[in-house]
């Protein structure tokens, strides 16, 4: 393909209509001595969505699977096409129904089928739920409970490794979240009411300005969000436990927050990352619109400077319309979404 189009682009090149179809769709990214084929863009200004040769499409999909905790076709999706334009669906399903942890967590009893039922008024927005797994028949480093914490409005998770399941414990924890991200003004817990009044007043002992009620363990909203969230939760840690050849889940819960958080969520149509942040999670330059292979060979900053540099004018853009006419004929690279 690469070179058919360079064939097209050529000076001297004879322009026939597969050539023009050729430069009306593809374009080509130079990134150093890397050549990569990527979607025609508007404006240099665009991140390049890669096309990705079959020799690499099961290490896409398979880094794909694992960021969204061996996600589904849809969460996957949502992954690859950040960055890949020729992934189809049907690759995504072929590799999730091979994978050893998927099957297997497909013969595990399933959680009760619930019902999500999306927030459709922000008049509650300000709730989060607090719940324990219990982990004891498999203590890590004497940790023995995963406390979950989830905002209800952005589905965002937090999960931390606990001793015991003590009143105080749990505040300890919730303090920390709270002081990072704010708190809300109504808590509530699968472990009843009673629990969560004693958590809120040993909150309440270290940050006497925080005011808050405990809420019905079954608030009609929430109910199977949370629920599924915390089995979800346990089928993700499962599978990082097996893929990493580790009984650590104190570390794996660290991953499966980040993974639950930076996957699509269903109930709110967008990542809970993205609705508590505003933007997408970042993976460090693994998430930067650099082709793979250069972002691998990164060192210092000076080689990410020379990268960004080489990328920026030696983009072999030689579509011929742009060099006569500012409008082009790309509505054709637009697609309904
Ligand atoms: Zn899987």
């Amino acid at each position: 393909m690469i070179e058919n189009i360079k064939a097209a682009a050529g000076a001297g090149g004879t322009k026939n209509r597969h050539g023009y179809y050729l430069l009306s769709k593809f374009e080509i990214l130079q990134c150093g001595d890397v050549e990569k084929l990527i979607k025609k863009r508007a404006t240099q200004d665009e991140d390049p969505v890669y096309y990705v040769c079959i020799e690499d499409t099961y290490d896409v999909v398979k880094r794909a699977h694992t960021a969204t905790g061996h996600g589904g076709r849809d969460r996957m999706a949502e992954e690859v096409n950040k960055k890949y334009a020729n992934i189809t669906r049907e690759a995504l399903e072929i590799f999730k129904s091979y994978c050893q942890e998927c099957q297997q967590k497909r013969k595990r009893p399933k959680t009760k089928g619930v019902v999500v039922r999306p927030i459709l008024t922000k008049e509650f927005a300000s709730r989060a739920q607090v719940d324990l797994i219990d982990m004891q028949s498999m203590a890590q480093n004497s940790f023995k409970w995963i406390m979950v914490y989830q905002d209800h409005l952005t589905k965002f998770v937090i999960l931390r490794a606990l001793t015991s399941k003590r009143a105080a414990e749990v505040a300890h924890n919730l303090l920390d979240i709270f002081l990072l991200v704010g708190a809300p003004s109504i808590l509530q817990s699968d472990n009843g009411s009673e629990f969560t009044a004693e958590v809120i007043s040993e909150l309440k002992l270290v940050w006497p300005r925080l005011v808050m009620v405990h809420g019905k363990p079954r608030h009609p909203q929430s109910q199977g969000s949370v629920e599924r969230a915390n089995g979800d939760i346990k089928d993700m840690l499962v599978a990082w436990m097996g893929d990493n050849n580790t009984n650590d889940w104190s570390v794996g819960i660290k991953f499966v927050q980040f993974q639950k958080n930076s996957s699509l969520h269903s109930g709110i149509k967008r990542t809970p990352y993205a609705a508590m942040f505003g933007c997408e999670a970042k993976v460090g330059l693994t998430s930067s619109s650099l082709p793979t292979e250069v972002i691998e060979r990164m060192q210092s900053e000076d080689d990410l400077l020379l990268a960004f540099s080489s990328l920026q004018d030696s983009t072999i853009n030689l579509d011929p319309a742009q060099t006569t006419s500012q409008e082009p004929s790309q509505t054709t690279s637009q697609e309904p979404t």
